[in-house]
């Protein structure tokens, strides 16, 4: 079994949901006794934001490739960043590492297209949402990408700082996020991807008719069979 090193602490939160999933795919893989082997770099969240807010995402690139580094040095086969948000500044990690990084928006894409979806809408931080980064990833395969409006783009982001990053889940947030989603499949969008790590802590598929992916899912499945395969 390959050892998995997570980029975790982005949130916190977040990170429990990747080291549960992950266990629970090589557990039910491998049964008996069997778990992930993987090491865990959480770093503090409160300076990451910080840095997204100001804008300074040379300086967090910085921060994240010297602890994706650590990582492989400890021993890591692999490289997963538990959010979406920070891969802006995961060619930047890619440059410092050996080892492969294991993309979300590319393991997401990946899903999308297995299920024959050419419209999907993304619900994620204000940076993944608006700025090119992510959607990129899905656009350059001929996936087309909608987002909510402007208000809608704001609500969401603020439910993720505000709320989600600090474990709090609100039942009002809940019926918007669901309407949000509603509102985006009417406007012809055949699924929504939950691009930001803590969205399934308040969203789960049995909320809504629409087709959801949710990337933390995806992204630990594809961690823990990389971990399994030759
Ligand atoms: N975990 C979130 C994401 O997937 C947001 C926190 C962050 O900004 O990294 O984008």
């Amino acid at each position: 079994m390959k050892i998995i090193g997570l980029l975790g602490g982005m949130s916190w939160e977040s990170t429990v949901s990747y080291y549960e999933a992950i266990n629970q795919i090589i557990s039910k893989k491998l049964g008996g006794l069997h778990s992930a082997k993987c090491l865990i770099s959480s770093v503090d969240f409160a300076e990451i934001e910080h840095l997204q807010a100001i804008g300074d995402w040379q300086k967090s690139g910085n921060l994240l490739a010297r602890e994706a580094k650590r990582l492989e040095n400890a021993g890591a086969d692999c490289i997963v960043i538990c959010t979406n948000t920070m891969h802006k500044v995961a060619p930047m990690i890619e440059q410092v590492i050996s080892i492969p990084l294991l993309h979300i928006a590319e393991e997401t894409r990946k899903v999308i297209e297995r299920d024959k979806i050419s419209k999907i809408a993304l619900l994620g931080t204000k940076y993944t949402m608006t700025q090119d980064f992510y959607k990129e990833k899905l656009i350059e395969h001929g996936i087309e990408v909608m987002i909510p409006t402007k208000d809608d783009v704001e609500f969401v982001n603020q439910v993720i700082y505000e709320e989600l990053c600090l474990g709090k889940i609100r039942k009002e947030s809940k019926e918007r996020y669901v309407t949000i989603i509603d509102q985006l499949a009417e406007q012809g969008a055949q699924g929504v991807i939950l691009g930001c790590t803590e969205i399934g802590l308040l969203i789960k598929q049995e909320d809504t008719k629409v087709k959801l992916f949710d990337t933390t899912k995806i992204h630990a499945e594809s961690a823990a069979l990389y971990s399994l395969a030759d």
